[in-house]
Order: structure tokens, then sequence, then C-alpha cells
């Protein structure tokens, strides 16, 4: 059927794959015939960094490299099409729930290798939706927005695997194009505002260092929470001004605390990996460290370890220089993406913040013995831990046995304001 359909000019010029107007007439002609097909709607991710980083010759090379990966995989009732940018999609012939995992899987193996232009590296990966006709609709718009929908899904889950779409996507789109309409309106000065949770040493009981978390107060929404808006901010390039203002009011914070009751906490802020890999990040801390004149020390930057995933060689050389500056660099969600024990040092990781999944699952005896690993291997590296998200006695005890360093969670203490943290911490502290 699809020999009988090519025609000419339905090439991607970069990546010698079908390209969108071929892909959706190709789409009305198999709803025209009645035909059984899924579509996979493939997004990149983190694809803006290699193009911001390296330039859009590099992010040529590595589409049409991936162009070529997908190619290896069409066959007779399967091909590929680019649709714009980064955003490319798989129409396959059939609805079988196996085959359709079985193509996801394909998609994310040939991803797999590294992509090796001149001297750089880049590590790929994609997010992958699926939607089905005729059960998820029978026209070609919801079919692409379904499955665009269910895209967005798994890159907000973070993992690269495809979802199918199902009803509570649709409340999820609409949700998430609302917050992006919000978003284009907020005024970040007026609209947002800092929370900041405590972190304890587990042996001394003592505070060490505080999270600060944003938070967004709508006129008419109420607070919205940083899970349902920082990624889209990340999308839609709003980050780099959230993060400003989020370093310059936290850093403020801690100038002030610090000065005014002689102490040395520290406050921990999250870095997005689209702002580690902007290439003035560095320039950026320094100058406000200079320009509010508080102590690289007082300072720690909580990262993921996708942000160490993507151009690996230029973030060592990124975070030697943080870590120089004398900025401590933490790894947040350790545990939930892979990564080599040997780069933990090479990437100047100070602590690791064990992810809560593993928190959750102490009541086990086999998930104790996987902590007791993760801190063991920690202290070998010279490296401190932090358990997040612990919520009961029981698992503050289990982590006291285990010699884990440090604790934050509601066990101990929900996020609060700046002045109910001053009142409870530095006003009401023991001396
Ligand atoms: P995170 O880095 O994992 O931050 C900790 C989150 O866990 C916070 O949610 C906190 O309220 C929650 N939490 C702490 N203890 C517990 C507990 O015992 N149980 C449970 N269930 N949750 C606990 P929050 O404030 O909603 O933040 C969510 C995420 O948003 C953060 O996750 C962080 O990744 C991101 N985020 C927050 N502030 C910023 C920011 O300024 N910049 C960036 N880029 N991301 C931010
Ligand atoms: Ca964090």
């Amino acid at each position: 059927m699809m020999e009988n359909f090519n025609k000419c000019s339905d090439t991607d010029f970069l990546t010698r794959l079908y390209n969108r107007s071929y892909s959706l007439g190709f789409i009305d002609k198999l709803i025209k015939e009645n035909i059984e097909f899924s579509v996979f709607y493939i997004d990149l991710n983190k694809f803006k960094m290699v193009n911001d980083l390296y330039g859009h010759d590099v992010g040529d090379i590595v589409l049409e490299e991936v162009g070529k990966r997908f190619k290896s995989l069409e066959k007779l009732d399967l091909f590929f099409a680019r649709f714009g940018g980064d955003e490319f999609i798989g129409i396959y012939q059939s609805v079988d729930e196996n085959k359709i995992n079985r193509i996801a899987q394909d998609i994310d193996r040939v991803l797999e290798d590294h992509i090796i232009i001149s001297e750089s590296e880049f590590t790929i990966s994609a997010s992958v939706g699926v939607a089905r006709y005729p059960f998820d609709s029978d026209n070609a718009d919801d079919l692409l927005k379904l499955s665009d929908m269910a895209m967005y899904k798994a890159k907000e889950s973070g993992s690269n695997s495809q979802l199918l779409i199902s009803a509570e996507l649709n409340k999820k789109l609409s949700s998430r194009r609302e917050i992006e309409k919000l978003l284009k309106d907020i005024d970040i000065e007026k609209d947002l505002f800092l929370e900041y949770q405590p972190i304890f040493d587990l042996k001394t009981a003592k505070l060490t260092s505080m999270e600060a978390l944003v938070r967004w107060k709508h006129k008419t929404e109420g607070i919205i929470y940083p899970d349902d808006f920082i990624y889209i901010s990340e999308e839609i390039d709003m980050i780099k001004d959230i993060t400003r203002w989020v370093f310059i009011k936290a850093l403020k914070q801690i100038k002030v605390w610090n000065e005014k009751y002689d102490t040395n906490y520290k406050i921990s802020l999250n870095v997005s990996d689209c702002c580690i890999h902007n290439k003035i990040f560095f320039d950026n801390v320094n100058y406000m460290l200079e320009t509010f004149k508080v102590k690289a020390e007082w300072v720690s930057i909580e990262l993921t370890e996708l942000s160490l995933s993507v151009s690996p060689e230029y973030m060592k050389k990124l975070l030697c220089s943080i870590n120089e500056l004398g900025i401590d660099i933490h790894l947040d969600n350790f545990g939930t993406y892979p990564i080599l024990i040997s780069d933990l040092k090479k990437f100047k990781i100070k602590e690791i913040k064990i992810d809560k999944e593993f928190i959750d699952k102490l009541d086990n005896e086999d998930n104790t013995c996987v902590l007791n690993s993760m801190i063991l291997l920690a202290h070998g590296l010279g490296i401190k831990t932090i358990a997040k998200g612990v919520e009961k006695i029981e698992e503050y005890e289990s982590l006291k046995k285990l010699h884990c360093d440090k604790i934050q969670g509601f066990y101990i203490e929900k996020p609060m304001s700046g002045e109910d943290f001053e009142k409870k911490y530095f006003l009401n502290r023991a001396k």
C-alpha cells in the first residue's frame, strides 16, 4: 500500500524519512480504507540543549543520525516520518499491544548507542506516545493530538517508553494547556514565592541546611505547585527567568539568616537540566554571589542524573568550576536513573539525595539491603547521603541504623514560609 501511495517530494530533506505532509496523507488514506493502525508520536528528550550548546549544524547531524536509526526499523507495515524539529512519528499498521510495545522498545534500543560528532558524544533518548485507530479516535487530528498527549505524559514521568492514551490523558492535556496559558501571563516578581524545607543531620539531630522550593500563587487558581508548572516552563523557555528569580530570592534570604544569627547554614537550590546547560549559568551564579555578597559555601545546587548524561564532558568541566567556586553539588532523585559510579567523583558530587521511592520500600528486607549498599557505596567515595521523603518514624529509625547522614521529609517538617522557618529554626533555636 505504501508503494502505491508513494509519490514525489514525500521525503524530509534532512533525515530522508517521509515528511509531515506524506504522513498526514497516509493517515487519511488508512482511515478512508478503514485499516487499523497506531500512531507513535516521538519527541527527542533534551534535544534543545544540543542545539543551544553546539549549534544547529551539530543538531542537524544528530537528527540525520536519528533518522537513519529509525529507518533501520522500517518494515512493510511500519514507517517513520519527521514531523518537524525533533519530532517524529511512526505509523504502524497494527493495534496489537504486544507488537506496539516491541516497536517502542526497538525505538529505545536504536537510540541507545551514543552519537559521536567530532570530539563530542551525545546521548539521545526519546519520549513516545501512541494512539490507535479506530479505538482511541476515528479522525486524524485527534489521533495526533492524543499520541502527542501520551508522549507528554511519558516525558513527564521521565520514562522513555510509550504510554497508550486514555480518558485520563484528555483531562491532563487540557490542564497542561491551561497552565501554559496561565504561565504566559505570570508576573514572576509578584506571583512566585519560596518555601523552605529543613534538612537535618541524623546523628546530631541538628539543622544543616534547607531546600528552597518555588510555588506560584495564582489569583483564581490558588497555589500551583512546581510539579505542575516547572516542566511546562522548561518547554516554553520560561524556566531561566524563574530560576533567576529563585536564586536571587534564596541567596538574599540565606545571607540575611546567616548574618543575622551568626550561622553557617546552606541553602539548596534545584536547577533544571536546561538551566545548568545554559552556557552562561556559571557566570550568572558567580555574578549573583558577588553582587549580593553571598558566600559560595552557603549554597548547594541539586541536579538530576539526566542533567549529567547530556554532554558529560561539558558537565564535568562546568561542575569542576562550580565546585572550585565553593558551591556544593548534590545529585537529586538518586537511584532513579542509571549513572556510572566512577562519574560521581568526576562530576564532583558532594551529596546524593536518595529518592523517596527507596525510602517508601524500607519495610522490606531486600530493599533495606539495596539502600544499605547505596549508603556504603557513597560513603566509600566520600559522598554524603540525604534521605528525602521520610514520612514515618520506622523509616527514620531504619535510616539511622543504616548510617544515612541526613534526612528531609514530612516526618520532621513540611516546607514552610520564610517567616515560619525563621521563627522556628532561628528565633527559637537552642543556643
Ligand atoms: P524535589 O527536588 O524532589 O523536592 C522535594 C519535593 O518533595 C517537594 O515538593 C517537597 O514538598 C516534597 N516532599 C518533601 N518531603 C516529603 C515527604 O515526606 N513526603 C512527600 N510525599 N513529599 C515530600 P514540591 O515542593 O512540590 O517540589 C516538587 C519538585 O519541583 C521538586 O522536587 C523539584 O524537582 C521541583 N522544584 C521545586 N522548586 C524548584 C525550583 O526552584 N526550580 C526547579 N527547577 N525545580 C524546582
Ligand atoms: Ca530537590
